[in-house]
């Protein structure tokens, strides 16, 4: 198999047949591959892919999940089943067009060199100021937290060769943040540029609150450092306590009528402060506690178009 093209769904009846068109249309004569995955789609979604399978088994390949356990499971999966020389990553919402397959197809074969190319999207026009903006400073604050550096906008729109795919799989984290795991493993990236569609049908999974969780626990993947802003800012507030107590021994008499304001002001912050660490910390712990448990990452329910040996 030359390539594999993997594509996570969640809820996308109106778009896994266009897709395939799609890529057959741009692909033509290649070897390839399309494993879809469905993420626990509560939609038809396994019907479609069903239908798809029976009309061209030779392209296409399902996972079914037994439910929801989201796109990174999803990617996971792909990467286990897949058996091209080349593997590729694709949204199922056609919001990233097919026809750069080709481009980044036809850059790895001609650039030996290069082990892995990635699309970056040029502006996402469905996409609101205030998200754009919130997206910026994620990469900004992730790229100042941690070791590995996230290059902005870069998507999981991908395509590598298969030292590539190895060395992510060789990764067992359980709690998966890819961009920052595509990074971590190194290899010769080139970065493309690419537009990036509206969505064909249905909507986005990935609503703001989920983004914020996403960005987070990548944080808390890729970076120790909010576990040692515990120390600073307990030193910090030991401080100024003990600047507080300073000021209070000097000016006993007069500060004695907003005294009682004053403490709430710093109970209060104490408070706070205590409350965040234990957040922090317990976010840390819960994360240890996914990787100890060593639950798999995901678990398929039916399979179309794998032999029994490519079972994992
Ligand atoms: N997706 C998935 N599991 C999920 C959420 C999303 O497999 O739990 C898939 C989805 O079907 C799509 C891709 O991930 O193919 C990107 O999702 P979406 O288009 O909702 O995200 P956005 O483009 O808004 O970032
Ligand atoms: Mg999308």
């Amino acid at each position: 198999m030359k390539l594999s093209i993997i594509v996570p769904c969640k809820n996308e009846e109106g778009n896994v047949t266009k897709l395939y068109e799609e890529i057959n249309r741009v692909l033509d004569k290649l070897k390839y591959e399309i494993i879809y995955i469905d993420d626990g789609s509560t939609d038809n979604t396994i019907e479609e892919l069903r239908k798809l399978y029976e009309k061209d088994d030779r392209h296409i390949k399902v996972l079914s999940f037994s439910r929801n356990f989201n796109k990174e499971a999803a990617m996971l999966a792909g990467l286990d089943y897949s058996s091209g020389e080349y593997i590729s990553i694709i949204d199922a919402d056609l919001q990233q067009n097919p026809k750069y397959l080709k481009e980044m197809y036809e850059f790895l074969e001609n650039n030996k060199e290069y082990d892995e190319v990635a699309m970056i999207m040029k502006e996402r026009n469905a996409e609101s100021k205030f998200m754009a903006f919130c997206k910026g400073a994620f990469y900004k604050v992730m790229n100042k937290l941690c070791d590995i550096r996230l290059e902005k906008a870069a998507s999981d729109f991908r395509m590598f060769r298969k030292s590539v795919k190895d060395a992510l799989i060789n990764l067992n984290e359980r709690n998966r943040f890819s961009k920052g795991l595509f990074s971590w493993i190194g290899f010769k990236i080139k970065y493309l540029y690419y537009d990036v569609e509206p969505r064909n049908n249905g909507k986005s999974s990935f609503g703001f609150i989920n983004s914020i969780k996403y960005a987070f626990s990548g944080i808390l993947a890729f970076s120790s450092k909010p576990l040692k802003l515990s120390t600073l800012l307990g030193s910090l507030s030991v401080l100024s306590s003990i600047v507080y107590l300073i000021i209070v021994l000097i000016n006993l008499v007069s500060l004695e009528n907003i005294l009682i304001h004053i403490l709430f002001i710093v109970m209060l912050f104490m408070f706070g402060i205590q409350f965040l660490l234990m957040g922090i910390i317990g976010n840390y712990i819960s994360i240890i506690n996914t990787e100890v448990r060593k639950r798999p990452i995901y678990i398929v329910k039916e399979k179309l178009g794998f032999n029994d040996e490519t079972i994992l």
